[in-house]
C-alpha cells in the first residue's frame, strides 16, 4: 500500500522553478533517501510533502491524506507525518520531557499521565531514558537531537521525514543519531531521508532518489544506484561526495 504518492508536482519561487515535475511513490515501511547537490530541490520536496510550503501543481498524498490548503486539514496530516530538520530548535526553558509532551498535549485529546507515558516510552527508543528531567543545554548535539526526533515520535506519525538531520554535528554524534534512524526503519516506519550519508543511504535505504535541478534524475533500489549509476550527473555526485 503506498503510504506516499507525489504526482507531476511543480514548484516555483517567483520566477525560479525549483520542481519541475517531480513524481515519486513510497510503500509503507520503506525507506527513501533522497541525494543530490545542493540547490536540486530536496529540501523544498520534503517542505511540500508535510504543507510547509504549498505546490503550484500537482498532487501528493501522504499517510492518507491529501495535501491541501486548509489548515485543519494540514494539522491533522502534520499529527501523521512528522518532520525533523538539521537545527533540532528544541524550547531551552523546558525539560527533555516536556519539550516532548508539548505538542501531543496540544494537538491530542490525551491526559498528562498519558502524554508523559508516551513521552517516556519515545525517549527510550532514541536510547535517552535517563535525560527526562534535564534541559537542552545539558545535552550533547546528538543527544539533543535524537530528543528532536523522539519529539516528533510522540504524536504517531505515520510517515517521518528528515532533511539532513546530522549534517550540523561532529562524525561521533552523527553516528549515534543514524543509528536510531536505522532502528526507526528496521521497526517498520515509513521514512524519507535526505542526507550526505551516502554509506548509510546505501545501507539503511530501500530505495535512492537521485535530484538534479528539480527533477528526479535516476532513482532505483539503493544498492544498485550507488554500485552502478546510470547518468554522469549521478556518476559525478557520488565520486564527488563519497
Ligand atoms: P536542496 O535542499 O536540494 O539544497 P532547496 O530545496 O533548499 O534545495 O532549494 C532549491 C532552490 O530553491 C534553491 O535555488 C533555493 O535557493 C531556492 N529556494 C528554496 N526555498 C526558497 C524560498 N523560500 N524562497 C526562494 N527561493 C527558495
Ligand atoms: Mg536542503
Amino acid at each position: 500500500m503506498s503510504e506516499v504518492v507525489v504526482e507531476n508536482v511543480h514548484k516555483s519561487f517567483g520566477a525560479l522553478e525549483v520542481l519541475k515535475g517531480v513524481s515519486l511513490t513510497v510503500e509503507r515501511g520503506e525507506v527513501f533517501a533522497l541525494i543530490g547537490r545542493s540547490g536540486s530541490g530536496k529540501s523544498t520536496l520534503l517542505r511540500c510533502m508535510n504543507g510547509l510550503e504549498k505546490v503550484n501543481s500537482g498532487r501528493i498524498e501522504i499517510a492518507g491524506h491529501r495535501l491541501e490548503a486548509d489548515p485543519k486539514a494540514l494539522r491533522r496530516l502534520r499529527t501523521d507525518v512528522g518532520i525533523v530538520f538539521q537545527s533540532y530548535n528544541l524550547f531551552p526553558h523546558l525539560t527533555v520531557g516536556e519539550n516532548i509532551m508539548l505538542a501531543p498535549r496540544i494537538v491530542k485529546d490525551v491526559t498528562k499521565a498519558e502524554t508523559q507515558a508516551i513521552a517516556r516510552e519515545v525517549l527510550q527508543l532514541v536510547g535517552l531514558s535517563e535525560k527526562f528531567d534535564f534541559y537542552p543545554d545539558q545535552l550533547s548535539g546528538g543527544q539533543q537531537q535524537r530528543v528532536a526526533i523522539a519529539r516528533s515520535l510522540a504524536m504517531r506519525p505515520k510517515v517521518m521525514l528528515f532533511d539532513e538531520v546530522t549534517s550540523a554535528l561532529d562524525p561521533e554524534l552523527t553516528e549515534e543519531v543514524l543509528m536510531v534512524m536505522e532502528q526507526l526503519a528496521s521497526d517498520g516506519m515509513t521514512m524519507i531521508l535526505v542526507t550526505h550519508e551516502m554509506g548509510f543511504a546505501r545501507r539503511v535505504a530501500t530505495k535512492t532518489v537521485f535530484m538534479h535541478k528539480g527533477t528526479i534524475w535516476e532513482e532505483g533500489p539503493s544498492k544498485g544506484l550507488f554500485a552502478n549509476p546510470r547518468t554522469p550527473e549521478l556518476r559525478q555526485f557520488v565520486k564527488s561526495d563519497v
